[in-house]
């Protein structure tokens, strides 16, 4: 296995600090900690009733989402 991991969104490599795992894939994305963060945002924050607080989903779930929604 290796220990460096790629975004499921952007491909490029994570940074070890700046992550989140999506609820809805299980991949790891990047998600900035600190305002200026040398990373991209490819995931978004959701409130979740179900888990009663904030869970984190990649851009592709989230988008996938939205879409869902709008049908
Ligand atoms: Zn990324
Ligand atoms: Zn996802």
């Amino acid at each position: 296995m290796s220990t460096e991991e790629a975004c499921v969104v952007c491909g490029s490599n994570l940074d070890a600090e700046h992550r989140a795992r999506c609820i809805y894939c299980g991949g790891v994305f990047h998600q900035p900690w600190s305002a200026n963060a040398p990373v991209p945002t490819c995931g978004r924050i959701f409130a979740h009733a179900d888990a009663q607080g904030l869970v984190f989903a990649c851009l592709r779930c989230a988008q996938a989402m939205l879409e869902q929604r709008q049908r």
